[in-house]
């Protein structure tokens, strides 16, 4: 069996806001097709364009091979030799970055195909249940609103919803300030900040699991204890991405110093990355994004490692069903996996997360069944992705 194509897909919601702070937006999704009439899905979170340009690129010499070419005529059940291979071939143009961000996307469609060839769910492919909690989702939650009182009315109410709805655990994105701030908010007073989780942890209750993420709100780890220590008494999970990214030694320090677990890696390509934050003692909880960490394969890495240095894993997703169940996937192979990260459905602003798929992997009473579908277990609305094609 071989593989015979491979096609990009370019999605936008049409009433997409360049200055909102959700990349629930835009998706880049490649279909991998075979002499056989496999198909194999997947998807990544960055910019779609230049990830499409990464992927179709033809390669003008060894260290920069052009992704497709290397995969045209593969096996596509040798997923892990695709994935030295394109990691090699693609070198010197990729390695970090956008590229490993494309060869995540294609990874993830690979290992749906091989699971759809084989006739079996990925995570028995990737090795097997070693996590013997069951999959917890938790809903991840942005409100919309151009002012504070707003946001946090808002914000309040999906906290509500998705208790509703039976989530166990949910995560407040209180981005009120920062380079990452949603809808250009810029609160300055961290009090705020402690007020937003307080009201949405006196709504709900202390049954469900709270999660905090300021996307990169503080400058330096002494701001940011300082911030933390104000709503630690809210029974909060982790705090997520309160520094910069590249700041090691500010988060090294912080992990030393917070009352509050400290999580990060939704931006990190491979197990290298996360290695240096791991071997800083940079982290609490690891959050590689499946699509953009390098695909399962390397997800997979980065949660072993995660659970060698005593670590959680906690994916990241940002995007549609097929990246959900990719998490799902991951967490039944990485032993110290708690929850992962899923945009509701129901409490979606974007179009494409709710209307891209027509079979998703189903919640039941707050958890995610284990996966009995071939791959993914995940199929595409054939007209939606027609519809937000660009
Ligand atoms: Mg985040």
């Amino acid at each position: 069996m071989k593989i015979t194509k491979i096609e990009c897909f370019v999605l936008l919601v049409p009433d997409y806001r360049a200055d909102a702070n959700s990349s629930a937006q835009d998706n880049l999704v490649v279909k991998i097709h075979t002499d056989e009439g496999h198909i194999g899905i997947g998807e990544t979170d960055t910019n779609p364009w230049v990830a499409r340009a990464m992927i179709e690129a033809r390669g003008t010499h060894i260290m920069g091979l052009g992704l497709t070419e290397m995969l045209i005529g593969a096996d596509p059940t040798d997923v892990e030799g695709l994935w030295e291979r394109m990691y090699r071939g693609s070198a010197m143009t990729g390695r970090r970055g956008l590229g490993i961000c494309a060869i995540g996307a294609l990874d993830m469609a690979l290992w749906d195909l091989r699971g759809k060839i084989e006739g079996k769910p990925c995570w028995q492919l990737l090795g097997g249940s070693v996590n013997p909690n069951r999959i917890t989702p938790y809903a991840s939650l942005l409100p919309e609103g151009d002012d504070l009182d707003t946001y946090t009315r808002i914000l309040v109410e999906r906290a509500v919803k998705a208790k509703e709805l039976g989530f166990r655990a949910v995560k407040l994105e209180v981005c009120t300030k920062g380079p990452y701030s949603h809808n250009s908010l810029q609160i300055e007073d961290d009090r705020e900040i402690a007020r937003v989780v307080q009201a949405c942890r006196e709504a709900i209750g202390p049954e469900i699991t709270v999660m905090v993420d300021v996307a990169y709100a503080w400058r330096d780890w002494k701001e940011a204890l300082r911030a933390i220590e104000m709503f630690a008494d809210q029974d909060v999970f982790f705090i997520e991405t309160p520094l910069p990214s590249d700041d090691v030694e500010g988060y090294a320090k912080l992990v030393h110093a917070s009352p509050v677990r400290v999580a990060a890696g939704e931006w990190l390509n491979t197990r290298f990355e996360f290695l240096e934050l791991f071997r800083a003692g940079g982290l609490d909880v690891a959050q590689p994004d499946v699509g953009r960490v390098g695909g399962l394969t390397e997800a997979r890495r980065v949660a072993q490692h995660a659970a060698d240095h005593g670590l959680l894993v906690v994916p990241h997703c940002w995007k549609s069903a097929i990246g959900i169940a990719a998490s799902a996937h991951l967490s039944v192979v990485s032993p110290t996996c708690t929850h992962i990260e899923c945009l509701p459905r129901e409490l979606a602003d974007s179009r494409l997360r709710r209307d891209l798929c027509s079979e998703e992997l189903p919640i039941v009473d707050g958890y995610i069944p284990l996966p009995t579908k071939p791959g993914l277990g995940v199929a595409i609305d054939e007209n939606a992705l027609q519809s937000f094609r660009v």
